[in-house]
């Protein structure tokens, strides 16, 4: 089975072809929304019988237009599991917003853990100490997209049982490469980001997780067939 963790299902130009292709081949996708009024089309995509997965979330990187939608956050967050995308976005192109972006994910979090028990795709773009300030004493189950942060913020990271969803383009970089190798191999997922994810200049297809799922074995010595397996079984136990 292919795991794409996290992917913008609702924003390829043929969503529902995309959809209907992950369907046929049995791909679990985490489809994650970038605003609250995305989800409800974006729940459509959620043939019968298919792995698809839609989750609620509020992008940091929109959230100065869209805080006035986390009151349909809060509505639609009892009829899902799942959430995302959230976080913080600490880069210099976001640092008007900041204050902003603070403000909701600190909202989210609070309705997330009175809600209890959710899985959360977080992005945490130059922002990983920030992310993991706010996710202390947070009931829930992180996953960190495309995690970048140091050495020392990926150790608390993992003090604190977070996921991490790795893509094929993340694995491109020296950086990238030794971050995995410090990922304890139970906490290792696989993803795409697609459509925004880009591999060999060709934007990603949820499909294409598998890429991701062969170069982490590649790097971490194991056969495609172990890492998948490996893969699927932590998947299976974040989900329990
Ligand atoms: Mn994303």
């Amino acid at each position: 089975m292919i795991l794409d963790m996290h992917c913008h299902l609702d924003l390829y130009a043929e969503p529902f072809e995309v959809a209907r292709k992950c369907q046929e081949l049995g791909v679990f996708v985490l489809s994650v929304t970038t605003t609250p009024k995305a989800w409800k089309v974006t729940k459509k995509l959620e043939f019968e019988n298919s792995k698809i997965r839609t989750a609620i979330g509020l992008h940091p990187q929109v959230a100065s237009q869209r805080i006035a939608e986390l009151d349909l956050f809060d509505e639609i967050l009892p009829r899902t599991k799942y959430v995302g995308e959230i976080g913080l976005d600490g880069g210099k192109d976001f640092s008007d917003s900041y204050s902003i972006q603070l403000k909701a994910f600190r909202h989210i979090l609070s309705s997330v853990n009175k809600s209890g028990g959710k899985v959360m795709s977080i992005h945490c773009r130059h922002s990983a100490k920030a992310v993991l300030d706010e996710l202390e004493n947070i009931d829930g189950t992180p996953i960190l997209h495309w995690f970048s942060g140091s050495k020392s913020e990926l150790k608390r990271a993992i003090s604190r049982g977070c996921y991490f969803s790795i893509g094929p383009n993340m694995l491109c970089s020296k950086k990238g490469q030794e971050i995995l190798s410090l990922i304890p191999t139970d906490k290792i997922l696989t993803e795409t980001d697609g459509p925004f994810g880009k591999y060999n200049r060709k934007i990603l297809m949820p499909w294409d997780a598998s890429i991701a799922n062969d170069i982490i074995a590649d790097n971490l010595g194991f056969s495609k067939e172990e890492m998948n397996f490996l893969i699927r079984s932590n998947l299976k136990k974040l989900l329990e």
